[in-house]
């Protein structure tokens, strides 16, 4: 599912994701449940001072970005939690762990 969100990424902001994830952006996950067609996660992208709200789930993605809100497209941000999440389900496996979930809390 994310992989699918990936791939209707446009390359130039796909490209800006990717070198986020190199650069070190972080991620500060504030939701992750998984659900029968995917995961609904959400949270702060970081890096250098700024901030952005993003959430991804099955159907719908969401950023607080400028490039999100304004031209209703799937931004370097969106792309960065999908690839950021990807990694880290990877290195989980990798590592013999079940990715765990992250209830909201209330
Ligand atoms: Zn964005």
């Amino acid at each position: 599912m994310l992989r699918k969100v990936l791939a209707k990424v446009e390359e130039g902001r796909f490209a800006r994701g990717l070198a986020g994830l190199q650069a070190g952006w972080q991620f500060e996950v504030k939701h992750r449940v998984f659900v029968k067609r995917g995961v609904e996660v959400a949270g702060y992208v970081k890096y250098n001072g700024k901030q952005y709200g993003v959430q991804i789930e099955p159907g719908s993605c969401f950023c607080s970005c400028e490039d999100a809100m304004s031209r209703k497209t799937l931004c370097k941000h969106i792309a960065f939690v999908a690839m950021a999440e990807l990694a880290f389900y990877a290195a989980e496996r990798s590592a013999h762990r079940q990715p765990q979930e992250v209830r909201p809390t209330s």
